[in-house]
C-alpha cells in the first residue's frame, strides 16, 4: 500500500508541475508577454497540455487508482488519502473519455480566442470574434457530447467547476435569486442615489497600488508566496501552493475600480495559500468549486471591503493618500458611494445587489449558445435586447456588451458564469457563520484587524481544498445547505440603513 501511495504521489506531482508550468506560461502571456509572442506561446501550452493529457490518461494511474480506491473506500470522509485518491479517480475517468487531439486543439484555440478577444476589443467590434467564439460553442458541445449521461449540455462543464450542480437546479436557484432580487432592485433605483462624483476624480496610478497592497497585506495574503502584478482582466492563478499570483487593473479615474480587484483577488489568493501542504501537486489543492472559490473573494471585495466598520478604519487612510481629490468627503459619504445601487452595463463594475441580474442574463445565453437556440452570429442583437428587458440599458457599444470581459474567449463555454451567483450566495452565508463564531469580528474589522475572520475562513474553508464538495462544505462550515436567504436578509439589511428605505 505504501509503496503504491509514494507512486501515485509521484504521477499526481508530474501532473501538477505541467499544470502549474502552464499556469506561469498563461499568467505571463496575460501580462507581460509581446504581442509577438501570441503564436509560439499558443504553441508551447498546447504541447504542455498534450503531455500533462497523456500522464492524467495513462493506464498505470487508472489501475493504481483503482486499487487503491478499493482499499480507501472505506474510510471516513475527511480522511487526506482518501480525498486524494477519490479525487484523482474522478480527473481520471474524465479525462480517458476526452482524445488528445481535442485537449491539444481547445488549449490551442483558447490562446487564439484570447488574441482575438484583445483585437476585437480595441476595434469595439464584436464580427472580429465572432468565428473565434463560434468555434468555442462548437468545441464546448463536443466536449459535452463525450459525457452523454449528462442531461444538458451545459451539465459536465457545470459538473466539472461546480460538483453537483446541474442547469436544472441553477435555473431554480437563479429564479428565486431573481424573484427576490427584482423589488429590491426597484426600490432602490427609485431612489436618488447619492453622490459619488469624487470617485472618479484623478487617482494616481501608484498611490492606489501602495494602498491596496497595504490593506491585502493586513488581511493576509502571504508576499512570500504570493505576489501581485497588472493585467486587462484581473485574476488570480496557483503556480504551487508557495507561489500564488493575482493581478489587478488601475482605472486612475475610478478608485473602487482597481482597489475592488485588488481585494477580491487576494480572497482567491489567501483560499489558495490556506490550503492544506499535504494537498500541494494533488487535485485537492484547489478550492471546492469555482462557486466557493468567488465566495471568497466576493467576501474580501464586498462585505469587508464595502462595509462600514472597513472603511472605519481605513477612511482617514485614504483621505490621507488622496487629501486633495477626498477634501470635504466624509466617512458616511464615502460609504454610501461606494455602495451606490444603479442598473450598470458592465458585470465587474455592478454593484452587489444588481450583480446577480448581469450572471443570470449571461448564464440564460450561455445555455442558449450551449443547445444551439442561439448561434453566436445573433449574439451581440440577443444581448442588448435582453440588458433592455431585464436592466432597462439600451445604447450599448460591443465593448460595454459581448465583449465586456474575457470569458467566453479564455476556454470552453457553460463551466463559469452561475460560479458569480453562488459566490455571492455563500459569501453571505458563510460570513453569517464566521460572525456567529467570532462576534468581535465587526469590531476588529474596524480596528483594521482582520485575523479573527481569516482564521475562520482558514480553519473551515481554505484548508479542506478540494476535500469536500461544495454541498458538504456548506454544511460543515455553517450547518446548513446553500440558501439564498442570508444573502437576501444581508442586502435588505444594509441597503435598507444605507438608504433610509425598508426593503
Ligand atoms: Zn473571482
Amino acid at each position: 500500500m505504501e509503496a503504491k501511495v509514494a507512486e501515485l504521489r509521484t504521477r499526481l506531482q508530474d501532473i501538477s508541475d505541467i499544470g502549474g508550468a502552464i499556469s506561469i506560461l498563461r499568467w505571463d502571456q496575460y501580462s507581460y508577454m509581446p504581442k509577438g509572442g501570441a503564436a509560439s506561446r499558443a504553441r508551447q501550452v498546447a504541447a504542455l497540455a498534450r503531455i500533462a493529457h497523456g500522464l492524467q490518461t495513462a493506464p498505470r494511474l487508472g489501475e493504481l487508482l483503482s486499487e487503491l480506491a478499493a482499499e480507501v473506500a472505506t474510510r471516513p470522509a475527511e480522511d487526506e488519502l482518501r480525498g486524494i485518491v477519490l479525487e484523482a479517480k474522478r480527473d481520471y475517468d474524465r479525462g480517458v473519455r476526452v482524445p488528445e487531439r481535442f485537449v491539444v486543439e481547445r488549449s490551442a484555440h483558447t490562446a487564439a480566442a484570447y488574441e482575438a478577444w484583445c483585437g476585437a476589443r480595441e476595434a469595439n467590434d464584436y464580427r472580429v470574434a465572432e468565428p473565434f467564439l463560434h468555434r468555442s460553442v462548437e468545441l464546448s458541445r463536443e466536449y459535452s457530447s463525450f459525457f452523454p449521461e449528462f442531461k444538458h449540455p451545459a451539465d459536465i462543464h457545470i459538473d466539472d467547476s461546480e460538483p453537483g450542480m446541474t442547469a436544472e437546479l441553477l435555473r431554480t436557484l437563479f429564479a428565486e435569486l431573481r424573484a427576490q432580487l427584482v423589488p429590491i432592485v426597484e426600490t432602490l433605483c427609485a431612489c436618488a442615489p447619492p453622490a459619488d462624483d469624487f470617485l472618479f476624480r484623478h487617482f494616481p496610478s501608484a498611490d492606489q497600488v501602495a494602498f491596496g497592497l497595504d490593506v491585502i497585506r493586513r488581511f493576509g495574503f502571504d508576499f512570500d508566496r504570493g505576489r501581485q502584478d497588472f493585467s486587462p482582466h484581473p485574476y488570480s492563478t496557483t503556480i504551487s501552493l508557495g507561489d500564488v499570483r493575482i493581478t489587478t487593473n488601475i482605472n486612475e479615474h475610478d478608485l473602487m475600480d482597481g482597489l475592488s480587484s485588488t481585494l477580491h483577488e487576494s480572497g482567491h489568493g489567501m483560499y489558495q495559500q490556506g490550503i492544506r501542504p499535504v494537498f500541494d501537486g494533488t487535485p485537492l489543492s484547489y478550492g471546492a468549486s469555482t462557486g466557493v472559490h468567488e465566495s471568497q473573494a466576493r467576501l474580501w471585495e464586498n462585505l469587508v471591503g464595502r462595509s462600514r466598520e472597513f472603511w472605519t478604519y481605513y477612511f482617514p487612510k485614504l483621505a490621507d493618500t488622496f487629501p486633495g481629490q477626498l477634501g470635504g468627503v466624509s466617512l458616511e459619504q464615502l460609504v454610501r458611494a461606494i455602495n451606490v445601487v444603479r442598473r450598470s452595463k458592465v458585470r465587474t463594475n455592478a454593484d452587489e445587489v444588481t450583480y446577480n441580474l448581469h450572471v443570470v442574463i449571461r448564464f440564460d445565453l450561455e445555455l442558449a449558445l450551449m443547445t444551439g437556440e442561439l448561434s453566436t452570429a445573433d449574439l451581440a442583437e440577443a444581448w442588448r435586447e435582453r440588458y433592455r428587458a431585464d436592466l432597462g440599458i439600451t445604447d450599448l457599444t460591443d465593448k460595454e456588451a459581448v465583449l465586456q470581459d474575457v470569458h467566453w474567449y479564455d476556454g470552453l463555454l457553460g463551466g463559469s458564469f452561475h460560479g458569480y451567483a453562488i459566490g455571492n450566495v455563500l459569501a453571505a452565508q458563510f460570513f453569517d457563520a464566521a460572525l456567529a463564531a467570532c462576534p468581535d469580528i465587526p469590531a476588529e474589522i474596524a480596528a483594521g484587524r482582520f485575523a479573527a475572520l481569516h482564521g475562520w475562513l482558514r480553519d473551515n474553508i481554505y484548508q479542506h481544498g478540494k476535500m469536500f464538495t461544495p454541498a458538504e462544505l456548506a454544511m460543515r462550515a455553517t450547518g446548513k445547505p446553500m440558501s439564498v436567504e442570508p444573502f437576501i436578509r444581508y442586502l435588505r439589511a444594509k441597503y435598507g440603513r444605507l438608504y433610509g428605505v425598508a426593503l
